[in-house]
């Protein structure tokens, strides 16, 4: 077995503590990934409260893996010793039904093993994630890191950044496209900053009024504080593409309107409750409202090497873990700029005395 270190949850919403465990054996397709930095996903804060129901305790969070690889299994041929690699939300699927042929992994028929809080292709052994100082995972589920950017801000791509790209894609925004982003955290800065480079006119809708100049440098074109409803008025049917990145319960209908005929509200954020929708505005001007997870592996990857030629990365605040409480609190405050990742520096000193 391979002996691993990390933060995690002992049960629902309780405070993250060091957490001794194993990892499986590296495996002839296995890759050891010694981590350096993850990052924290407001993904890692429902799930720590159980917020969407099923958890699995202790929990170790953390689906924005960035590391080098330690060593690899006698059959890898991705990967050598020394190299960058990244691990998302995803560690294996059952590869051989149509979602899984067709690359959207995440939406296997089978069983998707997600990176934490779920289990391995067994459903029985549970997965532990990035909150630790490494982890082993089969190199096909594993992304290659360009060594060209800051490896801390490389991290969140591996979830907000796929999460934002594959709708963005989906939808064909293109030069000229009407783009709306909704909430201003983690998540929402990667969608300004994919959709600007994709050449779109993006509109920034936040309920944090001191975020506009920090939407304006991440190249936002227009900032719209969503407390004041007068504000919103003037947009209805403009927009040909929204995509709704709040965490918490909000009305729906206040985007459906800003539709144009035939536009998308694309929901990424995933509220613990249901929201109520509007059937006339839907049917109208044949609005579209739909979802969207992460996206497959060869996508992920399209989307590394999009960001790695277009010089994108993430806006962080580094932390050691010993603020991880703080930062789930800020976090849940919307008091993000706009991803915190752990240095897991600062672990493995813990893990070692
Ligand atoms: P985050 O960094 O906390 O950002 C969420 C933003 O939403 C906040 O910064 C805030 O922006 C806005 N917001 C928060 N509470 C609000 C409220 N009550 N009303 C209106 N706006 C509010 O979170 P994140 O990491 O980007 O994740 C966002 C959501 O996406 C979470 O639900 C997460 O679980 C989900 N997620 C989904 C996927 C997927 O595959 N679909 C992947 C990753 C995460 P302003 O201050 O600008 O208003
Ligand atoms: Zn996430
Ligand atoms: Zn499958």
């Amino acid at each position: 077995m391979t002996k691993s270190f990390g933060y995690a949850a002992p049960e629902k919403g309780g405070t993250l503590g060091p957490f001794s465990f194993e990892r499986r054996e590296v495996g002839e397709k296995d890759i050891l990934i010694d981590v350096q930095f993850c990052g924290v996903c407001h993904s890692d804060i429902h799930q720590v409260n159980d917020d969407w129901g099923g958890a699995i305790y202790p929990m170790v969070p953390g689906h924005e893996i960035v590391g080098r690889v330690e060593r690899v299994g006698s059959g890898v041929t991705k990967f050598k010793e020394g190299e960058l690699a990244g691990v998302g939300c995803m560690v294996d699927s059952c590869r051989t039904c149509v979602n899984c042929k067709a690359g959207v992994e995440q939406f296997c028929e089978i069983h998707t093993a997600l990176t934490y809080n779920g289990t391995e292709m067994d459903e029985t052994t549970p997965t532990f994630g990035g909150y630790s100082t490494n982890i082993v995972v089969d190199e096909s589920f594993a992304l290659k890191i360009s060594p060209d950017q800051n490896l801390a801000s490389v991290a969140p791509l591996l979830c907000a950044g796929i999460t934002t790209y594959s709708p963005l894609r989906r939808f064909g925004v293109k030069e000229g496209s009407k783009v709306g982003i909704v909430g201003l955290g983690g998540l929402g800065h990667m969608g300004v900053k994919l959709a600007v480079s994709m050449g779109a006119d993006v509109t920034v809708f936040s309920t944090s009024p001191n975020k506009e100049e920090d939407a304006r440098n991440l190249g936002a074109h227009h900032f719209v504080v969503t407390r004041d409803p007068a504000a919103l008025e003037p947009l209805a049917s403009q927009f040909d593409f929204i995509l709704d990145t709040v965490s918490a319960p909000h009305d729906l209908n206040t985007y459906l309107e800003l539709l144009k005929y035939d536009g998308a509200l694309v929901l990424v954020g995933i509220p613990g409750e249901p929201a109520a929708v509007s059937a006339p505005l839907l049917v109208m001007k044949q609005r579209n409202l739909t979802g969207s997870a992460i996206g497959g592996i060869p996508e992920t990857q399209e989307m590394l090497d999009y960001c790695a030629a277009n010089n994108i990365v993430s806006d962080i605040e580094l932390i050691p873990i010993d603020d991880i409480a703080q930062a789930y609190e800020r976090t849940v405050r919307g008091d993000v700029r706009y991803r915190f990742v752990i240095d897991i520096a600062s672990l493995k000193n813990k893990g070692a005395s």
